[in-house]
């Protein structure tokens, strides 16, 4: 097996669960973690939301759930050559996704403006909240009752207000320090992954043209690597060489930067490496202004092209329906959650209300967004 770094995330050095439990026998903390997650429902939702495109759109592109994993991929790789814990970024990895709303970007902005007077809706609290409250799944607790490192990988970003309502895993935004090597990783792993996928869809949609990405520096120099090697090959092989190769280039610059400084000064410790006020896992600058060019080229060029916006205005319209209909009439919710609902508004409490019908609208996927809003508005579809 191979050795941890002292820096890892390591077994003895599990700051534990919000409910204690007995360790595992046969497998470790995080590697329970990351089974937890796997069964949670919440994972097989992740299946029909979609990052970019909706999930009717065609079975070609990636989704939620086929992003996680890649993300899972790619920080496993760099974990095993940092000898960094590879659990604990499968784990984080695979769950970072978990509080997405349907509908991508589209659909969290539409849900934080409804929550705009009642709390707001962060998608990175929200995978928090899925994992700590909303999975209903064992007898003694109400969520997964993840370990310490798990759910400080999840939180990537987190505003100070509500920082401070979240205890311990809340303390670094405030303080302003940095989490776990593990952690780090996994949320430039995931940079990584959906910056590649999403030039890999945009290209394969047509909605974007490798004419159009030979502007961009880090594109081109793979672009001109792949034709000088198979100058004959068919556009879409051009496609899928070009795109393996971002993600190489990428995970290898990481893993060399990041090596260098972890060797100038190597923490003692995950405690150290908490205490300290930058990152240790990095990219060179170089890749990191060539990677900024590629994310703005897909803002403008694949997140902004009309027929995503179209895509995304209906969206919109959808999560806010849904939203103003919830609120103003709480009894319209399920019968396991309208109760309570419509308890929180006899008693004046319009933000635990509206957080029952965020927590509803953020836990659907694609199609069931789109048949609910039907449900809900159409009067001639069964409700
Ligand atoms: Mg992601």
């Amino acid at each position: 097996m191979l050795t941890l770094a002292p820096y890892a995330a390591l077994n003895d050095t599990c700051l534990g669960r919000q409910h204690e439990e007995e360790s595992p026998h046969n497998r470790s903390e995080y590697q329970r973690d990351r089974d937890r997650i796997i069964h949670s429902a919440a994972f097989r939702r992740l299946e029909y939301k979609t990052q970019v495109f909706v999930n009717h759109e065609g079975d070609l592109y990636r989704t939620r759930l086929t992003h996680s994993i890649e993300v899972a991929q790619v920080a496993r790789s760099i974990a095993r050559a940092l000898q960094l814990n590879e659990d604990l970024t499968e784990a984080i990895a695979l769950a970072h996704d978990l509080g997405h709303t349907p509908f991508g970007h589209a659909g969290q902005d539409a849900l934080n403006k409804c929550m705009h007077d009642y709390g707001g809706f962060e998608h990175n609290l929200q995978s928090l909240r899925v994992v700590d409250k909303l999975e209903e799944r064992y007898a003694s607790f109400s969520g997964l009752n993840l370990t310490h490192e798990s759910r400080e990988g999840i939180l990537k970003h987190c505003s100070n207000t509500n920082a401070k309502l979240l205890g311990d895993i809340g303390k670094r935004f405030i303080k302003n320090t940095m989490p776990g090597l593990e952690a780090q990783l996994t949320n430039l792993a995931d940079a990584i992954a959906y910056n590649s996928h999403d030039v890999d869809d945009g290209l394969r949609s047509g909605l974007i043209t490798i004419k159009q990405l030979r502007d961009v520096e880090l594109f081109n120099t793979q672009y001109e690597e792949v034709i000088g090697l198979y100058p004959e090959i068919s556009e879409r092989l051009i496609i899928h060489e070009i795109v393996r190769r971002l993600i190489d280039c990428q995970v290898s610059d990481l893993i060399e930067t990041s090596q260098n400084k972890l060797a100038e000064k190597p923490p003692e410790s995950i405690a150290a490496v908490r205490k300290l006020k930058k990152p240790l896992i990095l990219f060179s600058s170089k890749m990191r202004e060539q990677n900024l060019e590629l994310k703005q080229f897909l803002r403008k060029n694949l997140y902004f092209h009309y027929r995503v916006l179209r895509m995304s205005t209906k969206a919109e319209k959808v999560i806010q329906d849904m939203f103003g209909a919830f609120f103003e009439h709480p009894q319209l919710l399920p019968n396991e959650i309208s109760d309570k609902a419509v308890q929180c508004m006899h008693d004046g409490d319009a933000i635990g209300c509206a957080r029952i019908a965020a927590d509803y609208i953020a836990g659907m996927t694609d199609r069931y967004a789109i048949d609910e809003h039907r449900r809900l508005f159409n009067p001639s579809e069964s409700t």
